[in-house]
């Protein structure tokens, strides 16, 4: 389904491209060596160069550029040999230099793409740039009537901000780009992509046209929305918005607005300024950044595997449907945790696992997949006890609430609850022989041909049994007894 606008006018489609901070995960900051540690009390991570005294000059933070590479790898984009640090001048009171230091120029990272699931397949949204910049610091105005306070700990942490092209036509498709964004940069380690911490921050642009304009209409901008489902009302709002005003005739002016969720509007907050306003400059302390191909290559060398290699391999390698292994890896841990579970083991019940038992426990519990009590190998010598029939499916689910419960290995709990299954045909014989002479008038049904009741007794071994016993086995055998007291 095509996302459109029905107005008076016509069709109107979106026109939305987003702008995606993403703090870099980095011992230190990206120009001083105080550490970039999140959470710590106010200032107390914060050098002279950060608080903008005099005489200090900023150290190029060589991890950094790395990461911001590393990224632009996962992005599929052209890497730049050379880029240019430059300054962009305003005053706020949690910016104490008076200007950030940015590329605005000669960005580390140039074209790239992003490929995102729709309706009608697959996508490909074009990433512009990712540059590398410095993070301002943090007003607080809610802990006092008539002061605000300012935290310096975020002044000065690198960041990424990565610039889409205006492609994104729906707002499905701007959360499935920042989900694959946001699983990429973790795979990478390059940012923890915590939305609601901060870590990874979303500007969103947003205009509308009618269908079969080329042009673009004016757009608007929203601020720092934290989360990928506010992204999203945020951009089908806002669309909206601008159709009615176009449609009653009226005009909007372009400018930067707040997404406010919890009375779910977009509001005004300033007029759009530009490039120009900023006075930008190249940073005379900051000399041009000049890599190697060398260098740039030894990074690609030790990339780890993305998220859509790693998808393309569980299908071919490991036979697991398209949509198990699209869960699997949208998240890092979880794939990792399924891996090592699969190792020597039936990938697809491993798989099921996975998603049903492991996860339906894990959400109950509020843990991540990194603190399961069921540690990956335990849940495959699970799937393992299956598969060579040592107990049946059934029972697997109680051992796995007892795995879950007490971080036991699945063959001790086995082994202490007495829950193998039997597979003594004899002792399995002699069992169903009991039922039936305790049953001789549904026996006598059954031979008068009314097979439906044959279920009743398989219900009946499995009860005796505990659910020990494999139900094909017990099928075989209880039409083997039957024939004999038919006999
Ligand atoms: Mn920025």
């Amino acid at each position: 389904m095509t996302y459109r606008i029905t107005g008076k006018s016509g069709e109107w489609e979106l026109v939305c491209g987003l702008e995606v901070h993403c703090q870099i995960i980095s011992e230190s900051k990206v120009f001083s060596g105080a550490s970039a540690a999140f959470g710590a009390a106010p200032n107390q991570h914060v050098a002279f160069l950060d608080a903008g005294f005099p005489g200090q000059l900023p150290v190029l933070n060589i991890k950094c550029v790395e990461q911001c590479i590393k990224t632009g790898m996962g992005l599929n984009a052209k890497i730049n040999k050379h880029s240019v640090f430059d300054r962009k001048n305003y005053f706020y009171g949690d910016l104490p230099t008076g200007y950030q230091i940015t590329q605005l120029f000669y960005p580390i990272v140039g074209e790239g793409y992003i490929e995102v699931e729709t309706e009608d397949g697959k996508r490909k949204i074009g990433v512009e740039r990712l540059h590398l910049e410095q993070d301002a610091g943090k007003s607080i105005h809610d802990m006092h009537p008539t002061y605000s306070y300012l935290d310096f700990n975020r002044t000065g942490v690198g960041l990424m901000e990565i610039v889409s092209k205006p492609d994104i036509r729906s707002p499905e498709e701007a959360g499935d780009y920042l989900r694959k964004l946001r699983a990429m940069v973790r795979y990478l380690g390059t940012c923890d992509g915590n939305m609601d911490e901060g870590s990874m921050r979303c500007d969103i642009n947003v205009s509308v046209r009618l269908v079969g304009e080329t042009e673009f209409r004016h757009r608007v901008e929203i601020k720092n929305v934290n989360s990928v489902k506010f992204v999203m009302q945020a951009i089908d709002l806002e669309a909206h918005r601008q159709v009615e005003l176009y449609e009653a005739g009226e005009s909007f002016p372009q400018e930067t607005r707040l997404f406010d969720a919890a009375s779910g509007e977009t509001r005004s907050m300033r007029s759009k300024e530009n490039a120009l306003d900023y006075r930008y400059f190249p940073d005379p302390d900051l000399p041009p950044l000049e890599l190697t191909d060398e260098y740039i290559e030894n990074i690609r060398k030790n990339l780890p595997e993305l998220p859509e290699a790693k998808r393309l391999r569980f299908i071919e390698q490991l036979g697991l449907p398209e949509y198990d292994a699209g869960i699997l890896v949208a998240d890092r841990d979880t794939a990792a945790y399924f891996e090592k579970a699969a190792q020597g083991q039936d990938a697809k019940k491993v798989a099921n696992w996975v998603m049903g038992d492991l996860f339906a426990a894990l959400n109950k519990d509020c843990l991540a997949i990194t603190q399961s009590p069921v540690a990956p190998e335990q849940l495959g010598a699970l799937v393992g006890l299956i598969t060579q029939g040592v107990i049946s499916g059934k029972i697997a689910k109680e051992v796995f609430e007892e795995m879950f419960k007490t971080g036991k290995n699945p063959d001790v709990i086995v082994k202490e609850k007495g829950l193998e299954q039997v597979s003594d045909t004899g002792a399995i014989e002699a069992m169903i022989a009991q039922i039936l002479a305790d049953n001789m008038d549904k026996v006598a049904e059954i031979h008068a041909g009314k097979d439906k009741l044959k279920g009743w007794f398989v219900g009946q071994i499995m009860k005796a049994s505990q659910g020990k016993v494999n139900p094909g086995l017990a099928n075989q055998l209880l039409d083997k007894k039957l024939a004999e007291t038919k006999a």
